[in-house]
């Protein structure tokens, strides 16, 4: 089979390889559609090889049942599904209640094995993964649309989910980043909370994107972003920011636009470093009683709510479709942001 590989540091490479064998409590799945993030951007700008041998990456993975392991119940060849991407122990404490993406068996800082990030991921004609990771999706969804759901839903889905307190009639919610997750969580906030949304981006094309999804307003951001939102707010904030980016300026102005007591959440991995300080009043910092929460992925739980909001037509993924010959002109041009919503891939 054909598959895209890491096969070096930056060095990504379409090779032919044997079909993956499964174990008993695995699946084969025939890929119909794989999604390209960030992160894989990141990992192919890594300066070392994320594993010794190639990898296969890809960690927004849906498609077709090909196989089933020895010991797997309840799931069948032919079934359509999506793979859950936090293949945690599924025994821990924190598994056990539901929280598998922040597994005990990870550690305290790294993230439970995902697909296309250490074991194999979905950038090829077919893929191994657990049975316990697939989620079915029924016969409607097109694959293309489905895959990024696994990350560019489900991730902006957790975050927003954590901040359902602070989302209440009235309330402002600030998306920075209209990019794969941003374009989707613009979507879910409107779908499942009564605030209103800015976006922010560096591009206007994006805020165009933002409005089409449901902003009420979409800021460019400069030097006057911060100004700008605080106006619109009564000088008070929003009562939730929701960083899609995380570098050094999106941090800073999550930090000078965030509402006291409102929830600034972390979900770009731009390594940005927010300079939260425990000054007393008065400082241009965090307000009182706002929260800060490195938010990753999201839990199972999740995962079905997002499959959800997308059967019911309130979550639709915009993607561009690229073959996996042409994965690398795929990342190029989500590297020069020019991609609007999510780019896939189609094995
Ligand atoms: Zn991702
Ligand atoms: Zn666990």
């Amino acid at each position: 089979m054909r598959a895209l590989q890491l096969t070096g540091p930056g060095t990504l490479e379409l090779r032919e390889i044997p079909i993956p064998e499964i174990g008993p409590a695995e699946v084969l799945l025939r890929v119909g559609a794989a999604g390209i993030c960030h992160s894989d951007s990141y990992v192919l700008s890594l300066p070392f090889a994320m594993r010794e041998d190639p990898l296969t990456m890809g960690h927004e993975i849906a498609g077709t049942i090909e196989a089933v392991g020895s010991e797997v119940d309840g799931l069948a060849v032919g079934d359509r599904g999506i793979v859950y991407l936090c293949w945690s122990c599924g025994v821990c404490r924190e598994c056990v209640r539901g929280r598998e993406n922040v597994c005990l068996a990870a550690g305290r800082t790294a993230m439970p094995p995902c697909p296309g990030l250490g074991p194999d991921g979905g950038m090829a004609e077919y893929v191994a993964i657990p049975a316990n990771s697939f989620v079915a999706i029924g016969d409607e969804l097109d694959f293309a649309e489905a895959a990024p759901l696994a990350d560019a839903a489900l991730t902006p889905y957790h975050a927003i989910r954590g901040a359902m307190d602070q989302l209440q009639p009235g309330a402002t919610a600030v998306a920075i980043g209209i990019g794969g997750l941003g374009h989707v969580a613009v979507q879910i906030l409107t779908a499942v909370t009564p605030a209103r949304v800015i976006a922010v981006d560096i591009a206007q094309d994006k805020l165009d994107l933002a409005a089409d999804c449901g902003a009420a307003l979409g800021i460019l951001a400069t030097d006057e972003t911060a100004a700008r939102i605080l106006e619109r707010t009564g000088g008070r904030g929003a009562e939730a920011v929701f960083d899609f980016v995380g570098t050094d300026s999106t941090a800073a102005l999550a930090v000078q636009v965030v509402a006291p007591d409102g929830a600034y959440r972390m979900v770009g991995l731009g390594g940005g470093v927010p300079g939260i300080d425990a000054g007393p009043a008065g400082g241009p910092g965090l307000p009182w009683g706002a929260t800060v929460r490195k938010s990753y992925a999201g839990t199972r739980s999740d995962l079905a709510a997002s499959v959800e909001l997308a059967q019911r037509g309130k979550v639709r993924v915009e993607v561009e479709r690229f073959a996996l010959e042409e994965g690398r002109t795929a990342f190029e041009r989500l590297d020069r942001g020019e991609i609007r919503g999510r780019a896939v891939l189609i094995p």
